[in-house]
């Protein structure tokens, strides 16, 4: 019988920089489901099912890139065949166990539908999937990024869903569940994976930190957490460099250096320029930030940011409880926001969405943006329509 090749288990960061450093993601894989991060309410019903015996033959586990789909899949797995199960907290020891975890067990069968898209691949699945499992309770496929799936692969592959083996399971996982047939949906007992909350993953990383003796300011950790937008392997990721970066002490600084950021003072008072409408000085600031390192994409998405933060602002400060800023930026952020009305702010806004995607298809982003910093110099003072609107109804009062 044909084996089918393991996903690649390594990080999309697998750059070590010493020979047997195992990057932290491989290194911090949970094992057991209660160690998974950031989806509570999943691993609860996901361990009462186990527990109860309820679990259905197929899976679908659904979410954006980096928040646990495979791990989670590979945990099912264990907690099903574990010879002392099948339990929530697999034992990690038996063969069972171990075999999954080195990724030669023959009963767990991996496959990356990207690669594997046709119908004859399926076929052979499908007839492999027949016998039954060599060692274990159950012969477990897990499928990854299971709606590249042709059309006809997914026909094939209903047949075996509708009336499945009593010793087969499918666990699918998937980033597009959109684009998986309903016909296949309906068969399958549905996960969904959320994006892991910043605070959540800042907790983690400070655990790891401490766990590789590492200190850290509370600022850069938060900066990470924020950077890795609710994937924990981002995240893990960018933790990595920054350890590669700072050795055994994290700052701010390194990670905002790390992460293309520009220094916040520096942005506030660039962003301060532009809407009091000074084109020399806000251009100065701009070409500052760059020697210092700014990205010119970067320091444009920072703006939009910031534009946002001011919006929520105008409307409630307990909108913007943002971890990674310091109490003197949300400070700052609260008296610029004072100062500029919601209509001029979404003017802002619009002028510098309309320049991001200018700024991609620019040969050169840094001229791009300070044209863009030349035309918001510009507008800025133009009054909105609820300005003249306002003015033109004093106009007719006198
Ligand atoms: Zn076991």
């Amino acid at each position: 019988m044909e084996q089918y090749a393991p996903l690649a288990l390594t990080p999309q960061s697998s750059s070590s920089p010493s020979e047997g450093y195992l990057v932290l993601a491989r290194k911090y894989r949970p094992v057991t489901l209660s160690q998974v991060i950031g989806q509570d309410f999943l691993i609860e019903t996901l361990k009462r099912g186990i527990e109860g015996g309820r679990l259905g033959h197929a899976f679908i586990l659904t979410g954006i890139r980096g928040t646990g789909k495979t791990t989670i899949a590979r945990l099912i797995a264990r907690s099903l065949n574990c010879e002392k199960g099948p339990t929530p907290d697999p034992c990690g020891v038996c063969s069972s166990c171990t075999s999954i975890t080195q990724d030669r067990s023959l009963d767990v069968i991996e496959i990356d539908a990207a690669s594997r898209t046709s119908v004859d691949d399926i076929r052979e699945i499908i007839d492999a999937s027949r016998y039954k499992a060599a060692s274990s309770r159950y012969k477990i496929y897990i499928v990854d990024e299971v709606h590249m799936l042709s059309k006809s692969a997914f026909n094939a592959l209903l047949k075996t869903l509708e009336e499945p083996p009593p010793h087969l399971k499918f666990v699918f996982a998937t980033t597009e569940i959109h684009k998986v047939p309903t016909t296949i949906l309906s068969r399958c007992v549905r996960f969904d994976l959320k994006r892991i909350e910043v605070e959540t993953l800042a907790s983690y990383f400070k655990t790891l930190c401490a766990q590789e003796n590492v200190t850290f300011e509370e600022d850069a950790i938060a900066l990470i957490a924020r950077a890795a937008e609710g994937s924990a392997r981002d995240g893990l990721s960018l933790l990595d460099q920054a350890m590669t970066y700072g050795g055994d002490h994290i700052t701010a600084a390194q990670v905002r250096q790390m992460l293309g950021f520009s220094n916040r003072d520096g942005l506030l008072s660039l962003f301060h320029a532009l809407l009091e409408g000074d084109c020399l000085s806000a251009l100065e600031k701009m070409r500052e930030l760059y020697r210092e390192g700014a990205d010119p994409q970067r320091l444009l998405e920072e703006l939009l940011e910031l534009t946002h933060r001011l919006h929520c602002l105008k409307v409630s400060p307990d909108l913007v409880k943002d971890a990674a800023l310091t109490a003197e930026e949300q400070e700052k952020s609260k008296e610029l926001a004072d100062t500029l009305s919601i209509p001029t702010l979404t003017r802002v806004w619009q002028i510098l969405l309309k320049g991001f995607e200018e700024l991609k298809r620019s040969p050169s982003p840094q001229r791009a943006l300070e044209i863009l910093a030349i035309r918001l110099t510009h507008v800025a003072p133009v009054p909105s329509l609820h300005d003249l609107f306002e003015n033109g109804d004093e106009k007719k009062k006198s």
